[in-house]
C-alpha cells in the first residue's frame, strides 16, 4: 500500500482516533513563558478527530512552543491540555505512555544516528508500548513500504537523503500508534526537490483520517489536507479560518500582512 493513495477510516493507523468521542485535542486558556517573554498568551484551541489543522505565522511567534506543549516537551504555565480527554501527567511512567499517543515530527528528522532505519521505527515499541521484537518489526516494515523507503531500512541515517530521513522520521511517530501527528516545520530544512515527496506522505495519512496538527507554510498543503488554518502571531491566536478563505481573502490585517510577505 501507497500513504498517498487514502484508505479509508478502518486502517489500523487511524483506528486509535476514531474510537474515542469528543474532540482529540483541547489546547484550553494555555500560557507559557520563558522568563520574561510570554510567549502563549491564553491560547484555545480544539483540533476534532481526523481534523487536519494548519499552524501558520511569524518567526518567533510561539508555534513551536505550542507544539512542544502539547506533546509536554515543554511544562506550560496557565490553562490545561487533554489529549482523548485526558490531561498529561507531569512525569513518570504513565507520562512516557499518554506521549507515545501524540507523535512528533521536527524540521531536523532527529533520527537516532547510530541505528539503522528499521532500529529506529522499532525502538519505541518494544521500549514503550511493550512490543515484541517480531511483532515491531513486521509493523515497522509494513511503515517504511508505506512511506516509501522500505529498502532503506538496513542503512543508517546519514545514508539517507534528507527527504527519505524525514520519511523515516514520519514512519517512526507513526509505529507509535498515535492519536494524533504534530509536525513542526516537517519540510523546511529540505531541498527544494524533497518536499513534496515528504508532503505527499502527509496528504496521504491526512486522507487515511490521521488527526494531525502542522506547522507550515506550503499553501498546497494547506489547501489539499487542512480543514482549518490557524494564524499564530506574538504568542496569539489571531486569526482561524478555512484555508481557501486564509489565502485568499484574510479577515485581520496581521495575516494579510503576513501573507504578503510570504506569497
Ligand atoms: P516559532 O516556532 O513560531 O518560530 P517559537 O515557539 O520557537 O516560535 O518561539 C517563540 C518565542 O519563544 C521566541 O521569542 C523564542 O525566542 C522564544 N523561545 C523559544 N524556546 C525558548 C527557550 N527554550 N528558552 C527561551 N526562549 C525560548
Ligand atoms: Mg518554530
Amino acid at each position: 500500500p501507497d500513504l498517498t493513495k487514502g484508505q479509508g477510516p478502518e486502517d489500523a493507523i487511524t483506528q486509535a482516533a476514531a474510537t474515542g468521542t469528543g474532540p482529540l485535542v483541547v489546547v484550553e486558556h494555555v500560557h507559557k513563558h520563558f522568563g520574561e517573554l510570554h510567549v502563549l498568551k491564553d491560547i484555545n484551541l480544539t483540533v476534532d478527530r481526523g481534523e487536519v489543522v494548519v499552524v501558520i505565522g511569524p518567526s518567533g511567534g510561539g508555534k513551536s512552543t505550542l507544539c512542544r506543549s502539547i506533546n509536554r516537551l515543554e511544562p506550560i504555565d496557565g490553562g490545561r491540555i487533554l489529549v482523548d480527554g485526558k490531561e498529561l501527567p507531569k512525569e513518570g511512567k504513565e507520562l512516557a505512555r499518554l506521549r507515545a499517543d501524540v507523535g512528533m515530527v521536527f524540521q531536523s528528522f532527529n533520527l537516532f544516528a547510530h541505528k539503522t532505519i528499521l532500529e529506529n521505527v522499532t525502538l519505541g515499541p518494544v521500549k514503550v508500548r511493550k512490543q515484541g521484537k517480531q511483532e515491531s518489526e513486521k509493523h515497522a516494515m509494513e511503515l517504511l513500504e508505506r512511506v516509501g523507503i522500505a529498502n532503506q531500512a538496513a542503512k543508517y541515517p546519514a545514508q539517507l537523503s534528507g527527504g527519505q530521513q524525514q520519511r523515516a522520521a514520519i514512519a517512526r511517530s507513526l509505529a507509535m500508534k498515535p492519536k494524533v501527528m504534530l509536525f513542526d516545520e516537517p519540510t523546511s530544512a529540505l531541498d527544494p526537490e524533497m518536499v513534496n515527496e515528504v508532503l505527499d506522505v502527509m496528504t496521504g495519512l491526512a486522507r487515511e483520517g490521521m488527526t494531525m496538527i502542522v506547522v507550515t507554510h506550503e499553501m498546497g498543503f494547506a489547501r489539499r489536507a487542512a480543514q482549518k488554518v490557524v494564524f499564530m502571531a506574538d504568542g496569539q491566536i489571531v486569526e482561524e479560518n478555512t484555508p481557501d478563505e486564509f489565502f485568499t481573502n484574510a479577515r485581520t490585517d496581521r495575516a494579510k500582512d503576513f501573507l504578503s510577505k510570504i506569497l
